[in-house]
């Protein structure tokens, strides 16, 4: 009977996977029931001030807990889910564990200012996507404010007068957008002209290579400037080390995220690093 439905929705999804080889097939199988059987969970990265150190916001990032393989890379499974249109429930399951998650740390006085949640593609351009981020939002009762959507540059890959508008719902119902991978794709100037988004995410390529080579430095200078004259904020991707921190400072960019302030964390040791940024910044109260 499960077997039949998988072949079914198999089908379904895109026949041209009967390509793929069984190691991919069975976990594309394996994939279809995560979910539902609890393996996958949601890290949360931080994104901090360049000066305070304040946290600005927490990425969302979902990690797959496998019975035999173990964890499984987003950068491993996420082109199958897209692939096969899975991505499409996972977003959706993403999305409301984030929005849960936020309520949660705001109800406990963590005023986190924003979770970002990353969308891709696919899940884009799915026709029900507006009406299940309004959705979502009205069930868990976060404040759209506090919740920032990631695309990227690939969602003008298409129809652009159609993504515009889907950009413009979305932002009708109070969210925040940010392009991540920004230099990467199919960035027209144009395009970021009539997108209305509120953060540019530099990519994490050119903010590692920008302490060794000029033109990766020249690029990152090159965004922040842009940013800033377009109106957008700007966040460094990827900042490793205190160079990188400097350099991003001398620069301009004022939000930093990466493994030199944090890795993802499981949701309790974000909560763990947000006491701690809080307790170093507040004078001891006698
Ligand atoms: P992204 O959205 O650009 O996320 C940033 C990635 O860079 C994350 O990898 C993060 O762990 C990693 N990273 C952060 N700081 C550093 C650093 O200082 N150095 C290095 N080397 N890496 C750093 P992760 O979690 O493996 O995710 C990879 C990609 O998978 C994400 O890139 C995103 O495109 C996608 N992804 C992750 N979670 C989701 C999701 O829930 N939905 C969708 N559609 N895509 C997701
Ligand atoms: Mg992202
Ligand atoms: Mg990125
Ligand atoms: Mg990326």
């Amino acid at each position: 009977q499960s077997k039949k439905n998988a072949v079914r929705r198999y089908t379904v999804y895109d026949p041209s996977l009967s390509q793929s080889t069984p190691e991919l097939l069975s976990l594309e199988n394996d994939l279809r029931l995560a979910a539902a059987r609890g393996e996958l969970e949601l890290y949360y990265q931080p994104k901090v001030c360049a000066h305070s150190m304040d946290v600005q916001g927490a990425e969302a990032l979902v990690r797959w807990r496998h019975p035999v393989m173990g964890m499984v890379n987003p950068a491993e499974f996420i082109p199958i889910a897209e692939e096969t249109g899975l991505i499409v429930p996972i977003g959706r399951w993403v999305l409301r564990r984030a929005c849960l998650q936020m309520v949660r740390w705001l109800r406990n006085g963590m005023d986190i200012p924003s979770v970002s949640v990353n969308v891709s593609v696919r899940q884009f351009q799915d026709p029900a996507f507006v009406v299940s981020v309004a959705q979502i939002l009205e069930e868990t009762g976060l404040s759209p404010s506090r919740l920032d959507l990631e695309i990227t540059e690939s969602v003008m890959s298409g129809d652009v007068t159609r993504a515009v508008a889907i950009l413009h719902e979305l932002k009708d119902l109070g969210v925040t957008l940010s392009m991540d991978d920004f230099g990467t794709g199919y960035s027209s100037l144009n395009y970021l002209k009539t997108f209305p988004i509120d953060t540019l995410k530099i990519d994490q390529t050119f903010v590692r290579d920008a302490a060794r080579n000029p033109k990766d430095a020249a690029i990152v200078t090159t965004i922040v400037t842009l940013a800033q004259n377009l109106g957008f904020s700007v966040v460094a991707e990827g900042v490793e080390t205190s160079d990188h921190a400097a350099l991003l400072r001398d620069m301009g960019c004022h939000t930093f995220q990466g493994y030199w302030i944090a890795k993802p964390l499981p949701a309790a040791e974000f909560g763990g690093f947000w006491h701690e940024r809080l307790v170093l910044k507040e004078p001891q109260k006698v």
